[in-house]
């Protein structure tokens, strides 16, 4: 057995196998790794196509060399790899291709390891396309796996109570593109690439038992080519129920070439996720741009999307009907019009052919509905897909298919929408991206759109594509494929108009720098925790869904709207505001709701614009019982935003509308507020009128408020002498 480790962590590595044996967490005194019999051979797993295409996976051989380095490292050399499914010394499934992995920790009082790998191929006929590495298996923090969360980077983010049982789900099983697969080695596993359908490339488990103790890892590929990344999460299921962490990386090792990975973080901490968004945070900082977005856009609230032009193949509204449905947005404060089902033919149908649609009135009757929304104070978002193509399209045959994305076997990913059925086309191929781009410039030319919606952007599956004929280098190029349709898109539109904008389905770190929103979702009954993407990066918007949902039961509809209104208020997030046949006759209340809290909303724009979300870090409430059922009325949320130059603004939802509850809300950073004795709190509620007063601060540079009973509410808290002027 060898081993490295610090004050803090200390991990060992079996020398004859190359498995994880142990990895303690010195600070918890908790043996991370529960579960040996699962860690299993040496993390990693290599899948390599023959000459004929043919994919096989290969698992490490035994350890050729094993030593600790100078400078608090381990070295595993495996010089060869076997077939998976056939580990034995003389089994013919033997490859050529040496593994060399390094585990290395700094020392000092940090739980921190950084994991990198190394490929050479020394075979005639295979090529390595994947590395799934380091793929640590058999872990359990603390005492109980019923304890444990995991939080996922699936889109916004998600955080899984108790993982090990609810990956094994059949609730899980059933979750569409980000569904778990059971394993023929009876594993469970939930793999999501980056970036699109994961947004980043970390995970973070953790455990509050209730002895008081706690515990935490964090994972994370520190990846600074952004190559397509699969992010994996696995579980031996309720009766095994340890996690399983891991990265795999689609890059090409061809016969005599080498490839070297980026690093892998795997760090223990004291059981805070909010540890890893900061850790990840850190890293990606100075790699992605994190300017903010200019300040009008940053001062929106909301937003009205129309997708009921033509839709299931009816026409529901023309384009000559655009004046009156953007004076029913303009009704309600909101000025950003949101164009969907616009194209020929309609939502989901004959993509990508974005042309104006002959039964809703063709193209003039188009520009004369945006140049009247741009007339009467607003401005307009053309939405246009930019991942698939109709098979039923008549240019399918011609342009769509060489345009999709191939797999190794030449095979087209087919993806069902409604009725129609379409290829994925690869971002990286040239002739579709200046497609996209001209069509995005002439909306802005021709129809006076400012802003373009790219749909499925961030949101859907990213595929490794294997056609040679596009522009990548290689098959793991999906992302680089998308960054460079971004930027062709946006220097487009700028250069048309410089206030021009782009909004893209979902999120992703690399794509949301260059956009200004985010409409984020990603399963209301899968455990959604937009937090995540909030609290890892402040800087960009998110756009949320405050529709009454199309749920025929009133009172089901109802919980539900009060929670999505909730919820994007308490993060801040832009109102995605579907009028139209939205609200029914029978709805009112909830329209009225909605008038308020938009109101309310558009009261906290200016804090919100300026300020940095904090999640709930530096509130102390009590929050009440949550049981995530949509029928039961959720507990008090709250989000605390630093200011420029010392106040802080507290969202508030209070549901229930409680009375005699209390806040404590901290200072921007501890002893800030000592000395000033007293702080002035500007308050308002639903409906309420601003209120205006000055508390004491404690003598930790805190104050003390009372919640207002109110279902939502906001508190900005400033030092005396100091602004809060929205
Ligand atoms: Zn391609």
């Amino acid at each position: 057995m060898l081993s490295v480790g610090n004050e803090r962590i200390r991990i060992e590595i079996d020398d004859l196998s190359g498995g994880v044996a142990q990895i303690q967490d010195l600070a918890a005194r908790d043996d991370v790794i529960k579960y040996a019999s699962a860690a299993g051979g040496a993390p990693f797993e290599i899948v390599c196509l023959d000459g004929q295409g043919r994919r096989a996976s290969y698992v490490a051989g035994p350890v050729a060399g094993g030593r600790a380095l100078a400078g608090n490292a381990l070295y595993m050399n495996h010089d060869h790899v076997v077939r998976a499914g056939c580990e034995s010394p003389d089994c013919a499934g033997r490859a050529d291709i040496s593994c060399r992995w390094q585990v290395d920790v700094p020392t000092g009082p940090d739980g921190a390891s950084s994991w990198s790998i190394s490929i050479d191929n020394n075979t005639d006929d295979l090529t390595v396309v994947e590395v799934l590495f380091p793929m640590v298996r058999g872990i359990q923090l603390g005492p109980d796996s019923a304890d444990e969360v995991l939080v996922f980077p699936h889109h916004a983010g998600e955080k899984i109570v108790n993982p090990a049982d609810a990956i094994a789900s059949d609730r899980y099983m059933r979750f569409w593109r980000a569904g778990t697969a059971l394993g023929a080695n009876g594993v469970y596993h939930r793999e999501i690439n980056y970036c699109g359908l994961a947004s980043m490339t970390w995970m973070d488990l953790y455990a509050s038992p209730s002895d008081g103790r706690s515990f935490g890892l964090y994972m994370a590929s520190h990846d600074p080519s952004f190559v397509l990344t699969g992010v994996r999460s696995e579980t031996g299921g309720p009766n095994a129920p340890w996690c399983g962490l891991g990265f795999r990386k689609y890059v090409p090792v061809r016969r005599g070439e080498s490839w070297e990975s980026a690093p892998f973080a795997l760090e223990v901490h004291d059981g805070d996720w909010h540890f890893g968004a900061r850790r990840y945070r850190q890293w990606i900082r100075g790699r992605i741009d994190l300017s903010a977005v200019p300040e009008d856009l940053a001062m929106q609230s909301s937003m009205c999307p129309r997708y009921d032009f033509k839709n299931g193949q009816a026409v529901h509204h023309r384009y000559d009907e655009i004046p009156r449905m953007y004076e029913q947005a303009r009704a309600e404060g909101i000025t950003h019009f949101f164009i969907s089902g616009w194209n020929r033919q309609g939502f989901d149908t004959d993509y990508p052919e974005f042309v104006p649609d002959m039964e809703l009135g063709g193209a003039w009757d188009l520009a004369q509905g945006c140049e009247y929304v741009r007339d009467h104070g607003g401005f307009s978002t053309f939405y246009i897909n930019v991942r698939l193509f109709d098979l039923e399209s008549d240019f399918f045959p011609t342009l769509g298919r060489s345009w999709s994305i191939k797999n190794h076997d030449n095979s087209m990913f087919r993806e069902t929408y409604g009725p129609r059925s379409f290829a994925v086309i690869c971002p990286d191929c040239g002739k579709w991206r200046k497609w996209v781009a001209d069509t995005a410039g002439w909306m802005v030319k021709a129809f006076g759109a400012r802003g373009i919606y790219l749909d499925q952007l961030g949101s859907a599956e990213p595929f490794p594509c294997y056609d040679t004929g596009h522009a990548h280098a290689h098959h793991g190029l999906y992302n680089q494929g998308y960054l460079k349709m971004i930027r062709q898109v946006r220097d487009r539109l700028l250069a048309l108009d410089p206030s021009s904008f782009l909004m893209v389905e979902n999120c992703g770190d690399i794509y949301s720098q260059h956009v200004y929103a985010n409409l984020t979702w990603n399963g209301s009954l899968y455990d959604e925790f937009f937090n995540v993407y909030k609290y890892t990066f402040p800087e960009f918007i998110q756009v949320n869904m405050v529709n009454p949902r199309r749920i025929a039961d009133k009172a089901e509809r109802s919980s539900w709207f009060y929670r999505d209104v909730a919820r994007a208020f308490v993060l801040g997030s832009v109102f995605w505001s579907e009028l139209g046949d939205r609200f029914g006759e029978e709805d009112g209340d909830l329209l009225d709701h909605f008038r308020a809290a938009l109101r309310l909303r558009q009261h906290a724009a200016a804090y919100i614009a300026r300020g940095v979300y904090q999640d709930d870090l530096g509130l102390e409430f009590e929050r009440g019982a949550d049981d995530s059922s949509p029928t039961a009325p959720p507990a008090i949320a709250a989000s605390r935003w630093l200011l420029p130059d010392g106040p802080v603004l507290t969202l508030i939802s209070n549901p229930r509308q409680l009375s005699g509850l209390e806040i404590r809300i901290d200072g921007p950073e501890e002893g800030a507020w000592t000395d000033c004795a007293n702080v002035g709190i500007t308050c308002r509620t639903l409906c309420g009128e601003q209120t205006e007063s000055v508390v004491p601060a404690d003598g930790n540079g805190r104050v003390t408020l009372e919640i207002p009973a109110s279902g939502l509410s906001f508190f900005a808290v400033c030092p005396r002498g100091g602004e809060t002027d929205a």
